[in-house]
């Protein structure tokens, strides 16, 4: 039997970059992957041309996607990662015509994202027409939020006519880390109350209740909440109003500023954490300030959603920063003893590949780091299907 069969191939279409894995859902097995990235500026001009070489590197390889496609005896599924399912998709969807259509239709939310991920799909169906193609969508997980946290406080005629509203995104990973807590924990979903900390170079913070999400940072798009490594996060929109009115810069220019020359960027000249701790073991002044004020706000959404729910089981960290920097985990949630909140620093040390507990196993609150991985999760849902 080939390597294909029974595999699922996910792809993750960016801006400018288009990430794939083939897997196999059950056991979690990478049969190969790889990122190209910088797609339009270099020989690779556009998703199409990106994803033929994808398949002619797995041909290259020995790796047939075409083999017996779409039976058990070769690749049983497409996954797509497709980053805004707006008001119309609220679990993964096996993709017809209409089902792209619309995805096509949502990417006045996500300019950037959704006509990339519906390129990638176009291409994946013209080249295996007979394997299912699934999007998962990175909004689903926070489709059902609660209406007092979904609502913004805005002309309610006009927000429902545009479907305006705060929808949450990096779904799939809160929603595998979640369950991979209470599983770790060895509880069942539905009795576990949680934080969920994703935190790479996109971070977002989510409040599970059993299992369901009540609240996260990200709102209509993925600007709002954290500080990350170059979006500002929450600002006051009157910001938005005085670039525009006082500076004179336009809407694209703002976009630009707020969401690609903002967050520990903007503050430090630097978006990756570990350049940015060189910096501050260097003395510099500015990429301190920067680590204080991204602390500064996670901490305060942690405080917030530990009101949200009342309490949490379970505080867990994951993604690039979550999972690598220890002195991150610790600080966010330094001080917090009167919560029942502690990290053991030696638990705590280091990088952490596993599912780990790094408060004492006696503290009345677990905190974790949990891996997350968004293709295996994406595969298990398309496979599913
Ligand atoms: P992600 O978007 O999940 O890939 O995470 C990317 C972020 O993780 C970047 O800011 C990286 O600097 C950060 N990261 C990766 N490895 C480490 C590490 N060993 N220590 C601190 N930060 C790291």
């Amino acid at each position: 039997m080939n390597a294909v069969a029974g595999a699922v191939l996910v792809l993750n279409s960016g801006s400018s970059s288009l990430k794939y894995q083939l897997l196999h859902p059950g056991s979690g097995e990478v049969v190969h992957g790889g990122l190209i990235e910088r797609i339009g500026e270099t020989e690779v001009p556009d998703h199409k041309t990106a994803l033929r070489r994808v398949f002619d590197e797995f041909t290259a390889r020995g790796l047939d996607l075409t083999d017996g496609a779409g039976t058990p005896e070769g690749l049983v599924a497409v996954g797509h990662r497709v980053v805004h399912g707006g008001r119309s998709f609220h679990s993964p969807t096996v993709i017809d015509d209409h089902v792209l259509a619309e995805i096509r239709r949502l990417s006045s939310l996500a300019p950037l994202h959704n006509p990339a991920n519906a390129q990638g799909i176009e291409v994946a169906r013209e080249l295996l027409p007979r394997v299912k193609q699934v999007a998962v969508f990175d909004t689903a997980f926070f489709f059902h939020l609660p209406a007092a946290a979904a609502t913004y406080a805005i002309d309610r005629e006009l927000a429902e006519k545009h479907a305006l509203r705060r929808y949450g995104f990096h779904g799939t990973s809160h929603e595998y880390v979640s369950r991979r807590a209470a599983e770790f924990l060895g509880r069942p979903t539905s009795e576990v109350n949680q934080i969920v900390l994703h935190l790479g170079n996109g971070a977002s913070a989510s409040a599970v209740r059993g299992g369901r999400a009540v609240d996260t940072s990200m709102g209509l798009t993925p600007l709002e909440g954290l500080v990350m490594g170059t979006r500002s996060g929450d600002i006051d929109p009157g910001l938005v109003l005085h670039l525009g009115r006082s500076l004179g810069m336009g809407i694209d220019e703002i976009d630009t500023f707020l969401n690609r020359r903002s967050g520990l960027k903007g503050i430090a000249g630097e978006n990756d954490f570990r350049a940015l701790g060189a910096l501050i073991e260097q003395g510099d002044e500015h990429a301190k300030l920067a680590y204080e004020v991204y602390i500064h706000r996670l901490r305060r959404y942690i405080g917030a959603y530990l009101v949200d729910l009342g309490g949490a089981d379970a505080i867990t960290f994951t993604a690039g920063v979550g999972e690598n920097a220890a002195h991150v985990r610790e600080d966010a949630l330094a001080g917090l003893e009167g919560f029942g909140i502690v990290v053991d620093p030696e638990r705590n040390a280091g990088r952490i590949s596993e599912p780990t507990r790094i408060s004492p196993d006696d503290a009345p609150v677990a905190v974790l780091v949990i891996p997350t991985n968004e293709e295996l999760a994406i595969a298990r849902e398309a496979a599913a299907l």
